[in-house]
């Protein structure tokens, strides 16, 4: 098998006969025990995914014809796949096989594809480094130069999907960001990763972080397949309130075309202080975009700064109400250790969430307390919609696209990480947070290595539905960046 197959090379491949959905499913499922030390995966079911590939062959066979006929995929683990444990990560949902599909996984399933396994992810999408999971921490599976010694941490939440994907233990994953937890573990892991704006996949069957900022998105090995992978995934669905009915471009029709006249927004307030390696990495990346035809235009988002404590206001209030049915007596973990109905809700809910996820919910419930409520809740949402103001008004009126860094640094040690203060894990988030809180699409390209030799992120964002433009921008970006150069020279684990 070759290594590092893309949607397309293995639509190829089936279709001519060089390999069969089973040979490539076995084949997976070989790397992934083989792999087993970097903890992506949290549930493998291997008979089922044989199953579902003898199926997909089936229909080859007799010339069907869909996007992701027999395509091996990761799903994170907050995705609801019927009779498949979900666990978002954590102990409470740690015995929870739902009995309904969400609607983005049908949406693959329906398309052909095949699920080889449920990946690894920080408990109920909370962190940046994959270190909050019930079932252990999932490792890059790459090293510094200078440091070869050090595990180092994927990103977060989806850092099971990113890892997956990096490591070629599948062909492409699911992801899920409400702060950046598809962009930041894909920077880190030197893939794509596209959050697409709010409402454009279903949030249904998803388990619920902060509702209002949750989207679905893929994590793949380069732009074309997360044309494919959102294609599939997005659409209305009735069965989620802010779902949009919109109609969806063919994302695959804006690869390769040209981008001559687009206007790209440098934002001041994305690149004052920024370290010198995405100083050159965006230097680079303009570059190549004026040689395309682009014009680069200065611009300023003076409500930039508060994004990132907007966030972590707006997501822990909401997580804190989403969690409440967490209580021990309608499903998940239940405490043994109880005498009456009091305890048995207390010693649940403190046996069964991790320390991250209990601090959300003591600072989202204090957020939304009577007497807290209008200094803190209601006061993060009128800067919400500051923000979405400000990127109105002063962005998308004057270009088509905002170009920044992903994350401030590449991927850090996993131990390093373990003596980081919250405030400063959530730093992670200070150039991806802004697109969720306005609701914004916007994409992670990889695009650079870092003088360590780690791979390096640049982000863009567009207006409300704009995916097609990104698509059309990152190709180019993708195209000159010759990440598979680069790639090679990345020391693996
Ligand atoms: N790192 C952010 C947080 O911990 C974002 C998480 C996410 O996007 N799911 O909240």
């Amino acid at each position: 098998m070759k290594e590092y197959l893309t949607i397309s090379a293995v639509r190829n491949g089936l279709k001519s006969g060089e390999f069969t959905s089973v040979e490539l499913t076995e084949y997976y499922l070989k790397k992934m025990d083989a792999m087993a030390d970097l903890n992506a995966f949290i549930t493998i079911d291997s008979e089922k995914s044989i199953d579902c590939a003898k199926a997909a062959d089936k229909k080859i066979s007799k010339g069907e014809n869909k996007p992701l006929l027999g395509v091996p995929l990761a799903i994170k683990d907050l995705f609801c796949t019927k009779g498949t444990r979900t666990t978002a990560g954590s102990k409470m949902l740690s015995n929870f096989i739902p009995e309904y599909e969400s609607t983005v996984t049908q949406n693959l399933i329906d398309d052909g594809a095949i699920f080889i396994g449920k990946t690894n992810m920080d408990e109920f999408a909370m962190g940046s480094a994959n270190i909050t999971s019930y079932f252990g921490p999932c490792f890059l599976p790459y090293r510094k130069k200078t440091s070869p010694e050090m595990k180092l941490v994927p990103g977060g939440s989806s850092g099971g999907s990113a890892t997956s994907v990096a490591s070629d233990l599948c062909v492409a994953a699911t992801g899920s960001d409400t702060g950046g937890s598809i962009r930041q573990p894909a920077a880190f892991s030197g893939i794509v990763g596209i959050k697409p704006t709010y409402g454009l996949c279903s949030r249904w069957g998803m388990v619920a972080f902060a509702s209002s900022l949750d989207q679905a998105g893929p994590l793949t090995k380069n732009i074309e397949d997360a044309a494919i992978m959102l294609q599939s995934m997005a659409g209305y669905d009735d069965k989620d309130s802010t779902s949009e009915n919109i109609k969806i471009p063919n994302y695959l029709d804006f690869l390769g075309k040209s981008i001559k006249g687009m206007r790209i927004g440098i934002a001041k307030e994305y690149t004052d202080g920024i370290n010198q390696e995405n100083v050159e990495l965006l230097e680079n990346v303009k570059t190549w975009l004026v040689d395309a035809g682009c014009e680069i235009i200065d611009i300023s988002l003076k409500t930039t700064p508060y994004a990132l404590p907007v966030y972590y206001i707006i997501a822990p209030a909401e997580a804190s109400s989403n969690l409440a049915r967490y209580d021990g007596v309608k499903y998940g973990y239940r405490s043994k250790n109880y005498k009456n109905i009091d305890e048995l809700y207390i010693n649940s809910r403190s046996e069964g969430f991790g320390e991250e996820v209990k601090r959300r919910i003591l600072t989202g419930t204090y957020v939304l307390s009577a007497g807290y409520h209008d200094a803190y809740y209601t006061k993060a949402l009128k800067i919400q919609q500051m923000i979405k103001d400000d990127f109105k008004d002063n962005a998308f009126s004057k270009i088509d696209l905002i170009l920044c860094p992903t994350t401030p640094n590449t991927a850090f040690g996993v131990e390093e990480s373990s003596k980081m203060s919250p405030v400063e894990m959530y730093l992670n988030d200070v150039f991806t947070v802004n697109a969720n809180i306005a609701g914004l699409p916007a994409i992670s390209i990889p695009t650079g290595l870092s003088k360590d030799g780690l791979p390096m992120g640049i982000q863009v964002i567009g207006n409300r539905f704009c995916e097609a433009d990104i698509f059309k921008v990152s190709y180019v970006i993708e195209k000159s960046a010759c990440f598979e150069e680069l790639r090679k020279k990345i020391l693996l684990v």
